[in-house]
């Protein structure tokens, strides 16, 4: 119960263990060009390129930042922790002059604030993190991207730890970069990038008055390799992660199964039933509000009395947990991860896990208040 890696469906671990075949049979390109049409539909991008790039989700967030920014571009990220200072680094690095929209920790900049901050200065793109998996905090997308887009600058979403489990409707909400990972809510073992990339942002590509200054991550070298692969025709730039591929087109078929609104819907309701036995054994969320918290992700302070040692306790219940990330607050709370192939059994677990846990901690807690309001809440949430 991390956020990431979380578990797998027994057919993407069957899908691994397949005999690798080569990156241009005829097998691995149709099953890769499935993939690529796949992604549009899971990132509701239909009008955008996919790209399927063997690395990590930092390499997606390199793939935007290399691509789309040039030495003196004016960059705005809206930060809510950890994977925000990230972005901002990176484009830094690439040459670009970074402003924060900063909030308190377990707040984001509502629209208002972006569309205050876009006068200041003539802004080439915003960035911001779909959910932040420092704090559990769910950034308002839909919104902040219409501000960005109306303001006439590219859009970079980071959905490392939302794509697939909270909505996202890229190419309606205006996003210019939808990036991600495999091993979160997408439900493959790490080491693919995952990128969606708007006809907006290509043209901004295209008019690059400078190369790409990182060689791996150019589009120029990855663009003609995916539609390629969507013709299914065999084509080579870098040796895909082929059985992470045969993989992906395990997931994204599990995925597109279950349809995107019932799976955005599933993730909602288990969040709230995941937070409604939290909030019965007294544990506040890091995020300030249930708006503000994320589908696919809870972020927990610890209760008055109790340390980080409550991790291993959880831990040793058989339900892995994850410690605290935010710098400010690394030591005050932890982190569970509800996403993927999650299911009700899962959160009914792991909140009996803390409570057992506490209850070894403390003598004076009583287990049991917690299942008994996520048992409720799954009940009249149908
Ligand atoms: N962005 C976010 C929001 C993340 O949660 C993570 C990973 N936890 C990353 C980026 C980086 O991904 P990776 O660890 O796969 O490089």
């Amino acid at each position: 119960m991390i956020p990431g890696p979380v578990e797998f469906s027994p057919e993407v671990l069957s899908a691994l263990g397949q005999p690798t075949t080569s990156h241009v049979s005829p097998d691995f390109m149709e099953c890769f060009g499935q993939c690529l049409q796949m992604m549009r539909q899971v990132f509701l991008a239909p009008s955008s390129q996919p790209f399927i790039v063997a690395g990590t989700g930092t390499l997606a967030m390199d793939l935007a930042a290399s691509n789309l920014v040039e030495p003196g571009d004016r960059a705005l990220v809206i930060n809510t922790g950890y994977f925000g200072d990230r972005m901002g680094d990176m484009l830094c690095r690439y040459g670009a002059e970074v402003d924060y929209l900063d909030s308190p920790v377990g707040e984001v900049a509502c629209a208002e604030r972006l569309r205050e901050a876009l006068k200041d200065k003539d802004y080439a793109l915003v960035a911001m993190t779909h959910v932040d998996t420092s704090t559990g905090v769910l950034t308002d997308v839909k919104n902040l991207s219409a501000v960005a887009k109306d303001a006439g600058c590219l859009t970079i979403v980071d959905g490392v730890c939302g794509t697939a489990g909270a909505e996202c409707r890229s190419d309606e909400w205006g996003v210019d970069v939808h990036l991600t990972a495999s091993q979160k809510a997408i439900g493959v073992p790490p080491g693919l990038a995952l990128v969606t990339v708007s006809e907006d942002a290509l043209r901004k590509f295209e008019s690059r008055a400078t190369p790409v200054p990182n060689y791996y991550a150019d589009i120029n070298n990855w663009l003609p390799i995916m539609q390629a692969y969507e013709a299914r025709k065999g084509a080579y730039f870098g040796t895909p992660a082929v059985n992470l591929v045969y993989a992906l087109n395990a997931s994204l078929r599990e995925i597109l199964d279950e349809g995107m609104e019932a799976r955005f819907a599933r993730h909602r309701r288990l969040a709230q039933a995941f937070r409604a036995g939290a909030s019965a054994i007294g544990l506040k969320m890091v995020p300030k509000t249930e708006e503000l918290a994320a589908p696919t992700l809870s972020a927990l302070y610890y209760p008055e009395g109790i340390d980080a040692s409550l991790t291993g306790h959880i831990n040793a219940s058989g339900v892995i947990v994850a410690g605290g990330l935010h710098p400010k607050i690394s030591d005050q709370y932890f982190r569970v991860g509800h996403m993927g192939v999650c299911n009700e059994s899962d959160i009914l677990a792991t909140v009996g896990a803390i409570e057992r846990a506490l209850a070894t901690m403390d003598d004076a807690f009583t287990a049991g208040a917690g299942v008994t309001a996520a048992q409720k809440a799954l009940s009249t949430s149908g």
